[in-house]
């Protein structure tokens, strides 16, 4: 048989099927993927029970079912005062994950850049190779993590097409400032450029710091593809209930995209996701005020461990530079942590193409209870 495509190249495994093995083979506190230890509220479990056993076991409309789709349309108006028509500006998808894929595919022609913000996702990527496009690095520099809009303007070029943007940022924890978010707006507006903007972790931002949607910035509009998921807000990651909310067009163009990857998904959780969107205020801020005393917890502790903390003002991760401890190379340390304390981490590094802005970099996830956080602070007292 020959080989597999090039589009592959470069892709292996991920680091966190590396690391999460790691972590089962030497009993691991595994703070390297960034999944809770929680359940999402119960009211939210207990829909989707119900919602199976009142038979939303079939396909699903290929747009999301009616009430979610409005019930997208209602937290976009609660919370960013954006207004959408629920049945052409709304689209559920398999996930954050499908809808970042589906966007690329929809707008990336072979030979088109990119440019996104690393230290990336890991699935961009992935997506953008899929697509046939070319990946051109924006770097975020520890410690302040800032977006250089001199550096942004410089990589445009004619063959640019898209910006990828996430916001709050994973892995940094940056949380795009309206200056900065004012910057991509005029050259998106300037190049003419379509601009994709993964907002998961809208919610999960801390101490004052503001999420503001790009789709909220003049001349935006019917540029932006606006992606949203239920995985970080309601911590059910493995639900996979993600939207996408844009121009008409836009979502058109996604959903053309998006049918032949997964055409449907996700029937019972849908309504479940629906009534969960409509939750009270409460809710939202308990989540809110939950993570960040969480972050401050293990933010202190390895502060205290001697690392440099770079504390996120969102998100479920912090990152710190480890050579304080004596170490250079987040990729040696990471694979020597499990071993010598029983933790486990997730080098920074492997989410960069410039290697040397990412290499003593190490990402902690904090999405875990405190009894956890703790024990692995205990454990890395070890080192
Ligand atoms: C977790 C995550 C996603 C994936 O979201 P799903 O809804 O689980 O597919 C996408 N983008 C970022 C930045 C994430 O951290």
């Amino acid at each position: 048989m020959r080989g597999h495509a090039e589009r592959l190249n470069g892709l292996g495994t991920t680091i966190f099927a590396e690391m999460s093995a790691l972590a089962v083979a030497t009993g691991s506190v595994n703070l390297g993927q960034g999944f809770p230890d929680t359940d999402g509220p119960d009211s939210l479990l207990e829909d989707a029970i119900a919602a199976i056993r009142a038979g939303a076991n079939q396909y699903p409309p290929g747009r999301g079912i009616a009430p979610l789709r409005q019930a997208i349309v209602d937290h976009q108006k609660r919370f960013y005062d954006l207004s959408y028509d629920p049945d052409t500006q709304v689209l559920v998808t398999t996930g954050a994950t499908e809808a970042i894929a589906a966007a690329l595919l929809a707008f990336v022609e072979p030979g088109d850049e990119v440019i996104a913000l690393e230290p990336y996702y890991d699935s961009y990527a992935a997506g953008i190779a899929f697509a046939g496009g070319r990946r051109i690095p924006i770097t975020l520099r520890a410690p302040s993590y800032r977006l250089d809009l001199d550096e942004l303007r410089a990589a445009i070029t004619p063959r640019t097409k898209v910006l990828l943007i996430n916001t709050p940022h994973n892995p940094t924890g940056t949380v795009l400032t309206d200056l900065e978010l004012r910057g991509i707006r005029d050259l998106a507006v300037e190049h003419d450029l379509v601009v994709i903007t993964d907002e998961v972790y809208e919610h999960l931002v801390y101490d004052d710091h503001r999420h503001i949607p790009l789709a909220t910035y003049d001349g935006m509009a019917g540029r932006t593809v606006s992606i949203g998921s239920a995985g970080k807000t309601f911590s059910v990651t493995g639900w996979k209930i993600g939207w996408v909310t844009g121009s008409p067009d836009v979502v058109t163009a996604v959903t053309t995209a998006k049918q032949f990857l997964t055409y449907v998904s996700g029937s019972p959780f849908q309504p479940a996701v629906a009534n969960a969107l409509a939750l009270g205020n409460d809710y939202f801020d308990g989540i809110r005020a939950t993570l960040q005393s969480r972050r401050d917890l293990l933010a202190n502790g390895l502060s205290d461990l001697g690392f440099e903390v770079h504390r996120p003002a969102g998100t479920y991760f912090i990152t710190t530079d480890i050579r304080p401890l004596g170490h250079t190379d987040g990729i040696d340390f990471c694979r020597l942590l499990p071993e010598r304390t029983g933790v486990v981490a997730i080098p920074t590094q492997v989410f960069y193409d410039n290697k040397e802005a990412g290499r003593p970099l190490v990402r902690w996830a904090f999405c875990k209870q405190e009894a956890l956080l703790q024990e692995a602070l205990t454990r890395l007292q070890k080192l």
